[in-house]
């Protein structure tokens, strides 16, 4: 099924809660010694490396070293494969020289790098990612290093002898024939035939779009030998190499070679520039060639390979931020200055209201850090830093900061981690990777709305971007800001029992007031009006008098698209999606149906594709409906509307934001993108409009989730110098998550949702995952989810709790079949000793690992 790897090493570990865990860098498992010189061996000795390698098996593999000099830390390039096809840059674990007893080893074909990329802090921290995720070690490694950039994998076919017969005798078979007896597949396999008939090698993305041939059908073309695949992988560095000439030491020695004027002339000119100079500069100095290599050849300079920077904006500081603290926000400063300054690891739960002010306790508390010499981490959720909070981070910290956001390329990406490496910016931004930056004398790292769902990780390695920065700071003795709120129960509980410390700004600056929220019961409102409307009268009432006054407005619908669904009157059908067990989504502007899990698309049907009917009716209200909706209530109103279809990146979002704040747009609509913490002065009204439609589905997060939502958005109104108001139109205004969000009671609802939890033993008092097993054949998933329901019923796992298989709430993804098993457990060891059995018995069953997703922590079980 996979390829075979060169040798194995399988990491078997039991790993711990993230806040107990001690990571070492020295951990004996795994001796990797630095060799940035050669190690004292003898002669004859082979050296031997243990590379981890971006694949989907969780193994090491072992490597020759041959003549090449590998670092522990550092990539390597290597052959990988049966029949050793591909080329794949991984991370070098160990350097030795014990021969492993199997087959004879490849050799490593590159060593990409003379310093680590990973120091052993980092690679130790990999090492608990991958223990306790349940996910392959390589994987983890290329997740950590945003340095794609550099070494590309790349693909191309070229067409063999028999594969040109074979296109021959189909065409003289004439392609009435062919058409009739020939199953899409084969009809795929010569349009792949045809389209390299000309004997060139074609890239394997341009074939694949061209002939629309899947992967599937490449394989068996080359089973068939009609077809050869090329590794076209290779370095690509993004930085621009120069030649530097480096002056040696052994022009003082005794017997040192003696310069004539020409090659006197060069040494003079290092010595002028502290011993480098680009071999460029040095040519315009009008030096010779010939001398600068009679001077290499007596091993006087040497001349080196080195990447010149890429132009950075010049960024000086530009203001110092006045700080004018509250009595709280001082106090909460004070501690986490006294925790980062006695060394000590400490997390910090820092719980304040919205506008209270957290964003200028973090750039204070980052400020005394770089002052000290020291670095910091800042993580923010997606799209979740916001245009004024940039500039005041480019304000204060000048060329000191590396803001890694979502719009850089991987050029650019790789470019600003060089700088953070190389110590010219000792504080990184950015999103969930961001916590991998090697940012030198790590410090202190801020999670700003700690309980964002996207700092967990939904593809392999499953990591949580803010238990990773816990694991982190406590193998550096560093200081952990968890910011919020409305604070995830599970930080609130570490706060409550004393694991973490409890900061709390419970008021707005300048003792703002909390708006003040209203409920509006959508079911009497159908019963007093007789119709099913999308706004309520209480908000076009509120909505018309706040655009009277000339304030703005924002309304909340957690929903893109026009319609949500669309049925057939007649048979009752949803429409879904091809792929997916999914109903698509009507977009009314690229006139398409869409399908918000795979972004499959879809002409908009006329008729019902089942039985024909023309009664297709497009039901259900999302952003793109309401806009229309609220031209035609407020002709006059400036409307902006803000999800995925119309911002498509950080620019987007904050030219969006910055026109509402220069009071360019009236009314501001949108999904979740529009309740992110920003600061917009003028608003006065927040209408929720659909944000509670979670409480109705079985998932045990669903208050939460809609807790933090209502809270946050209604957090946006008030916030300048006029009071704020929230109209909250609700099907479930008895449910406690909006009764707690409407009074404004974090603690009320999280002392209630604990105790339900508990209960249910549930996540933050048991450990939970998901395990799904997908196939896109239906019997396969069925079978293996057999296989595994029959292990977990005959072996009795003590303490541990094992629910399914059942069919997965979403049964089939990007043609997936899926079915799942919940796993819940008091003890984490024991949960992951389990699901580690588990994933062994798997590979003995020959169950491919891509086919079985562990998903520890899961923040979703669908
Ligand atoms: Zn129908
Ligand atoms: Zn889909």
């Amino acid at each position: 099924m996979h390829a075979e790897p060169p040798s194995e090493t399988v990491i078997l570990s039991a790993a711990k809660d993230p806040s107990a865990v001690q990571v070492s860098a020295a951990d004996p498992g795994f001796p990797g010694v630095q060799r940035l010189f050669p190690l004292p061996l003898p002669e004859t000795q082979t050296i031997y490396c243990d590379v981890a390698l971006p694949v989907p098996l969780d193994m090491i593999f072992t490597y020759e070293a041959g003549a090449l000099d590998p670092i522990v830390g550092g990539r390597v390039v290597v052959p990988f494969g049966r029949g050793a096809e591909k080329k794949l840059s991984g991370i070098v674990t160990r350097v030795h020289c014990e021969p492993p007893e199997t087959r004879k080893l490849k050799r490593v074909l590159q060593v990409l790098d003379t310093l680590p990329v990973l120091d052993d802090n980092l690679l130790a921290l990999g090492r608990w990612i991958a223990q306790y995720y349940l996910a392959p070690i390589g994987e983890v490694y290329r997740t950590m290093l945003p340095l794609q950039a550099e070494f590309r994998q790349a693909s191309g076919y070229r067409i063999t002898e028999l594969g040109s017969e074979a296109l021959y005798d189909s065409a003289n078979e004439g392609s009435s024939r062919r058409s009739q007896k020939s199953s899409d597949h084969q009809m795929s396999e010569y349009s792949v035939l045809d389209a390299l008939s000309e004997g060139e090698l074609v890239r394997e993305e341009r074939l694949r779009t061209a002939t629309g041939a899947t992967r599937e059908v490449l394989r068996t073309l080359q089973q068939k030998k009609w077809i050869v695949r090329e590794d076209l992988s290779g370095v690509r560095d993004a930085r621009r190499l120069v030649k530097v000439v480096v002056l040696r030491d052994g022009l003082d020695q005794p017997n040192a070679h003696k310069l004539n004027a020409a090659q006197q002339l060069i040494v003079d000119l290092l010595r002028e520039s502290h011993g480098r100079m680009r071999i460029d500069e040095l040519r315009e100095k009008g030096t010779s060639a010939s001398s600068l290599k009679t001077l290499v050849k007596h091993d006087l300079v040497e001349i080196l390979e080195e990447a010149v920077e890429q132009s950075v904006p010049q960024m000086k500081p530009r203001t110092t931020l006045e700080f004018l603290f509250t009595p709280d926000q001082k106090k909460a400063l004070e501690k986490i200055r006294g925790s980062v300054d006695e060394r000590r690891f400490q997390v910090a739960l820092l719980h304040g209201v919205t506008g209270s002010g957290k964003t200028a306790v973090y750039l204070a508390a980052m400020q005394s850090v770089l002052a000290a010499g020291r670095g910091s981490i800042l993580l923010v959720p997606e799209i979740g830093l916001t245009p004024g909070v940039a500039a005041d981070l480019y304000g204060v910290f000048g060329e000191q900061i590396a803001i890694l956001h979502s719009s850089l390329s991987d050029a650019e990406r790789a470019e600003q981690w060089h700088r953070i490496r190389r110590g010219e910016a000792r504080i990184a931004v950015g999103t969930r990777s961001a916590i991998f930056a090697p940012v030198h004398d790590l410090a202190l790292i801020i999670v700003d709305e700690e309980q964002d769902n996207s700092y967990k990780q939904e593809e392999t390695p499953r990591y949580h971007g803010r238990d990773v920065a816990i694991v982190r700071a406590k193998a550096l003795n560093a200081t952990v800001v968890l910011g919020s709120a409305t604070p995830s129960l599970e930080s609130y509980h570490n706060a409550t029992r004393g694991k973490y410390a409890l900061i709390e700004l419970p008021d707005r600056v300048q003792a703002r007031p909390l708006p003040e929220v209203e409920l509006i019961d959508m079911r009497e409102e159908f019963q007093q009006t007789g119709k099913e409307s999308v706004l309520s009268r209480k908000l076009i009432e509120e909505t018309t008098a706040s655009l009277d006054r000339g304030e703005q407005a924002m309304i909340l619908l957690n929903r893109r698209g026009y319609s949500a669904w669309v049925m057939c009157r007649s048979c009752g059908d949803t429409l879904q999606c091809r792929d997916c067990a999914v109903a698509m989504t009507f977009h009314k502007r690229q006139q398409r149906l869409l399908c918000h899990y795979c972004g499959y698309k879809a002409p908009v049907p006329k008729n019902c594709p089942k039985c024909g009917s023309e009664y297709v009716q497009f039901l259900g209200t999302g952003s793109e409906k309401l806009e229309d909706i609220l031209h035609s209530a407020f002709p006059k109103a400036r409307i902006g509307r803000m999800d995925r279809d119309t911002v498509h990146g950080h620019d987007d979002f904050e030219r969006m934001l910055s026109d509402f704040q220069a009071g360019d747009i009236d009314l501001l609509i949108g999904t979740q993108m529009i309740a992110k913490g920003h600061d917009v002065h003028g608003v006065t009204l927040v209408g929720v409009v659909g944000a509670d439609s979670a409480l109705g589905l079985p998932d045990f997060r669903a208050a939460e989730r809609t807790f933090q939502l209502l809270t946050q958005v209604a957090g946006r109104a008030g916030r300048g110098e006029m009071l704020g108001k929230v109209v909250l139109q609700t099907h479930f205004p008895e449910h406690y998550a909006v009764q707690f969000a409407a009074h404004h009671d974090y603690h009320g609802f999280a002392e209630k949702e604990l105790r339900f939890r508990g209960w249910m033993h549930y996540p933050p008092f048991d450990a939970l995952a998901n395990v799904v097993v997908r196939s896109d054949k239906q019997e396969e998933a069925l079978r293996y989810s057999g296989v595994l329901g029959r292990w977990f019923e005959q072996v009795r796992h003590e303490g541990v709790r094992v629910m399914g298989p059942a069919p997965a709430p979403i049964t089939r993804l990007k043609k997936d079949y899926r079915f799942h098993f919940v796993l819940k457990a008091a003890s984490r060891e024991r949960l992951n000793a389990v699901l580690r059995t588990m994933l062994a018995l798997a590979d003995l069953q020959k169950i491919p690992r891509g086919n079985i997703v562990v998903d520890v922590d899961a923040m979703s079980l669908s």
